[in-house]
């Protein structure tokens, strides 16, 4: 099978829905071809049998990601605010300790070595070029430096360092050791700062969609109709004078343009001719996908309001490392969500499902108490094993990565144009990130084509 159209989209997450959308309105002729069976790529969203809606992938969306809440808007969904009244909890050494809002309990030389660090990196990462973090003037020596060695240098205490280095899995799926010091003040500098990107409410973490994260991609999707071919992967793109082929499962779409919207490293997967240019192969070599598995413990009631606690939990477990209250706001039934992140990732990802189910029904007794044993469901998705993301909740770099090979990240090849949020310079990593990327190749490819982009 032969299609034709102008641009052709690789991906259907809400980054190449995004592009095709606004390329759509420009009065161009679009196909996107997605590898699932379903649009959506990170984001994945999942009824239960009582109607509450679950996330197994992107859930949280932040005050300022604009876009994600005007297309939200537009398509009628219904936010609401993170549950985090009450204590945390803070399980170590199989002790629990509470802790008030936002605060770990520490000794006060922790708590102001913590905020200088923050301080720190806060100043750093308002210095970042976010369209080019390799011009910075300390570029090379912050990209040889890893977050670990950062923390090592600027924090002084045991517990500062720590909790600074526990941001590492938290917010990039990765250890603190693996990523470039340049890439967290770009990541940092993108999302608007420290507080923004770590806090629950206001921040990173302030609310969720009723009917799922899923959803936005599901809203373009009907916009975009049978322009989406679905269970399509594109194997190979090759480019000439007059057009670009893109081979996929069944068929060649014969395009102007073609924009890939997936990470970096599964871009990297697809074959070309002519080659990729060795700085843009190269890249696609060293931008590891973070490594997470997501867990919902299913629950009749959230049963630890009843003491005052907010269901927010970091533990010094893998499984989970970090919880949150994620019930329905109407809390007719009870749900935490956790995360194994980096490392303990890597160290779970081949033991059975019982296992860690077993794992999170201990760790979560530990921080509430007995009543966590009666779990109604355990339900989780291990992104290593989904063959087309193998990770999340991005791709990162470690060091060396940006001042050596940042150029061929957005930098199109021939007809060749790079979307997905890892390309974005504003919430990189997150759905807001993925949409502003589509937005921007679709520009850069309306352009070219001499179609007016009106959004
Ligand atoms: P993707 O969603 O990865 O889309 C790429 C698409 O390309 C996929 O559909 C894929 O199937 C397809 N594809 C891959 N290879 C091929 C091929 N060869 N041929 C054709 N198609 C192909 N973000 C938030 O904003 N808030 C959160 O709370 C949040 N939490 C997260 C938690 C988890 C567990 C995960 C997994 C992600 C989370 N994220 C969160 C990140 C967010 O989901 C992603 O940043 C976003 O969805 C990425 O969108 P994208 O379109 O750039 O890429």
């Amino acid at each position: 099978q032969i299609l034709t159209c102008d641009v052709a989209v690789v991906g259907a997450g809400a980054s190449g829905l995004a592009a095709a959308r606004d390329l759509v309105k420009a009065g161009a002729d679009v196909l996107v071809i997605e590898a699932r069976d379903r649009v959506g790529g990170r984001t994945l969203s999942k009824r239960l049998e009582n109607g509450v809606t679950i996330d197994l992938g992107g859930q949280w969306v932040a005050p300022t990601q604009e876009r994600v809440l005007a297309l939200a808007a537009k398509l009628g969904l219904h936010t609401f605010q993170t549950f985090e009244d009450g204590h945390h909890s803070l399980l170590v050494d199989n002790a629990v300790q509470r802790l008030a809002e936002g605060q770990i309990n520490e000794a006060a030389d922790v708590h102001d070595d913590f905020w200088q660090g923050q301080t720190a990196l806060e100043k750093l990462a308002a210095t970042i070029d976010l369209e080019a973090p390799w011009t910075h003037p300390d570029a090379g020596e912050l990209d040889m430096m890893t977050f670990s060695e950062w923390t090592d240098r600027t924090l002084t205490t045991v517990g500062g360092r720590l909790r600074m280095k526990m941001i590492a899995p938290a917010v990039f799926s990765v250890d603190a050791c693996e990523l470039s010091m340049l890439h967290v003040a770009f990541y940092f500098g993108a999302a608007g700062g420290f507080d923004v990107l770590t806090k629950t409410r206001g921040g990173g973490q302030d609310s969720r969609f009723t009917t799922g994260m899923q959803e936005l991609s599901l809203g373009l999707a009907r916009e975009l109709g049978d322009r989406i071919l679905l269970g399509r992967p594109v194997r190979r793109i090759v480019q000439d004078t007059s057009g670009v082929s893109i081979e996929c499962k069944d068929a060649v779409i014969r395009a102007q343009r073609v924009i890939v919207a997936t990470s970096p490293t599964i871009a990297g997967r697809i074959e070309h001719s002519p080659p990729m240019p060795a700085l843009r192969d190269a890249l696609t070599q060293r931008m590891p996908m973070g490594t997470a598995i997501k867990m919902m413990l299913i629950y009749d009631r959230p049963f630890w309001r009843d003491e005052g606690l907010s269901g927010f939990a970091l533990t010094d477990q893998d499984v989970p490392q970090l919880m949150f209250d994620n019930s329905p706001e109407d809390a007719s039934c009870g749900i935490l969500v956790g995360f194994t992140e980096g490392s303990a990732a890597r160290r779970w990802i081949d033991r059975s499902e019982g296992e860690r189910r077993g794992a999170a029904v201990e760790t979560v007794a530990g921080c509430f108490g007995q009543a966590a044993r009666d779990v109604r469901d355990y339900i989780e998705l291990s992104w290593m094993n989904e063959e087309y993301s193998r990770g999340c909740y991005a791709g990162v770099m470690p060091p060396g990565v940006w001042t050596t090979f940042g150029r061929a990240l957005r930098e199109p090849v021939g007809r060749i144009h790079w979307a997905g949020t890892e390309t974005a310079t504003f919430w990189p990593g997150y759905v807001e990130g993925a949409l502003q990327a589509g937005e921007r190749a679709a520009t850069e490819v309306a352009q070219l084509l001499g179609v007016s982009k009106q959004l």
